[in-house]
């Protein structure tokens, strides 16, 4: 069976790192990408368990395709990720017409299952546990010179709105070396930044047992060789947990030159007793304290976070903390969300949700502030020159490239992805930069 593929990803970026695994394999297998499902013999649905609103999304999109498996019954459908994961059979219960449900942890086994499909009718693969890295899987990367690199899965913590302990399971780190001869292996197909991925990424290590009498590596180690990949030129990480971010972590940053100056820290809320109810094991001082040591071992670092409005027994009072603290934080971005219970967490059992009007009033009033800010943190950018990779581009057209700080930036003239610039700012918005080119500086190869 070959044909045409469209693969639709929900939620955070692991999955997006699954997606080029999963688009690797069909590729593998002879299929080609397809924007359209009309023209497609598999749909794939890659998704997230994590938001009320990806799991409607998922079963509004299987609906939708119901009319075309009836008129084409060679159509494939496939649904795999987190939600694959935790709902399992329920998927082909509510929606009988879908092919295959694959599992977090059963990714290497997708082709069989969709072959078996074929002759034995709907399949199902969600074994917990039982392939830790899907390394070993060709990928189809959706940047060229940007590559997604795995070190754990799964996280140890309970944070009490979130199913990912569910669905991935405790946290199992990935053997030193063998990140390390993926990144190699990716700077030799072109790859100039990566990013490197865990649920907590500065708890890596921590489950690994030394050679011998040498003691584990830990997250410092893992960034300080990585740095000292030849050729890479680059290197990102997400996300850290505040509580788990240790000096020698921050003196890696300080001190590898590769390691861009841009951190991922959410903080979820200001507000102390709504943290303790997310079991959240940090207080928003000793957020404030690592995020200070940070800015200062890391000058100009760009921060992003988390924010959840509107967690079950969130008071007015509650709120305003997080208000005060994303007015002193001074966050460059910031992803907010509108808490809504997940079933299967503790958080859902919760008495006192904050009705929903209620949330979503303070959601509108944390974006326009943090939309001010972040308008003018990039403001003060006006005037500087600052190195981009070219993310997109051509010949004659606008380009777009990003930061070390991992800003977005537009400018008009010749660049090609992959090529490193230097651009001044010329203007700011709240999501982006504006620029004009001033240099190449390096080229891949
Ligand atoms: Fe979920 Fe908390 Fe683990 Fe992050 S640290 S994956 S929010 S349990």
């Amino acid at each position: 069976m070959t044909g045409r593929y469209l693969l639709r990803t929900f939620g955070c970026q692991m999955n997006e790192h699954d997606s080029e695994r999963i688009a690797g394999l069909l590729e593998a297998d002879g299929f080609t990408p397809s924007g359209d499902a009309a023209e497609a013999e598999v749909v794939v649905f890659n998704t997230c368990a994590i938001r009320e609103n990806a799991d409607n999304r998922l079963y509004g999109n299987l609906g939708h395709l119901k009319p075309l498996k009836d008129a084409n019954p060679r159509l494939r459908v496939i649904v795999a990720g987190c939600l694959a994961q935790k709902d399992q059979g329920r998927i082909q219960e509510r929606a009988p017409w879908v092919d295959v449900v694959v599992g977090t942890h059963a990714l290497p086994g997708l082709l069989d299952l969709l072959h078996r499909s074929e002759t034995e009718g709907p399949q199902m693969d969600v074994s917990e546990f039982t392939e830790l890295f899907p390394s070993a899987l060709p990928a189809r990367r959706d940047v060229a010179h940007h590559g997604w690199v795995s070190i754990a899965v799964g996280c140890d913590n309970a944070c009490s709105f979130c199913i990912v302990p569910l669905v991935r399971g405790p946290q199992l780190s990935r053997p030193m070396g063998d990140i390390l001869a993926e990144v190699e292996g990716l700077v030799r197909d072109g790859v100039l930044e990566v990013t490197l991925l865990g649920q907590n990424v500065n708890t890596y290590g921590r489950d690994l047992k030394g050679p011998g009498s040498r003691r584990r590596p830990l997250f410092a180690d893992l960034l300080r060789a990585v740095n000292d990949v030849d050729g890479l030129r680059r290197v990102r990480f997400t996300s850290p947990h505040p509580h788990d971010f240790t000096p020698d972590v921050i003196e890696a940053m300080a001190s590898c030159q590769k390691v861009c100056e841009h951190i991922h820290l959410p903080l979820q809320s200001g507000s102390d007793a709504v943290l303790k109810g997310m079991q959240r094991s940090y207080r928003a001082a000793t957020y404030m304290e690592c995020l200070g040591a940070i800015r200062d071992a890391v000058p100009g670092i760009a921060v992003s976070t988390d924010v959840i409005v509107g967690f079950p027994g969130e008071t007015q009072e509650d709120f305003q903390r997080t208000l005060d603290i994303v007015e002193e934080a001074r966050f460059d971005s910031a992803f907010m969300f509108q808490y809504s219970p997940r079933p299967g967490t503790r958080a859902a059992q919760f008495e006192e949700q904050v009705p929903k009007a209620v949330v979503r009033e303070r959601f509108d009033r944390l974006l326009a502030l943090q939309e001010r800010v972040s308008m003018e943190r990039n403001r003060a950018l006006i005037g500087q020159t600052v190195e981009l990779l070219i993310e997109a581009g051509g010949r004659g057209g606008r380009a777009q490239g990003r930061t070390r700080t991992n800003k977005i930036v537009h400018f008009d003239g010749d660049a090609e992805p992959g090529v490193f610039v230097d651009a001044l700012i010329t203007a700011a918005q709240a999501h982006h930069l504006t620029g004009e080119l001033v240099r190449e500086t390096a080229r891949a190869g």
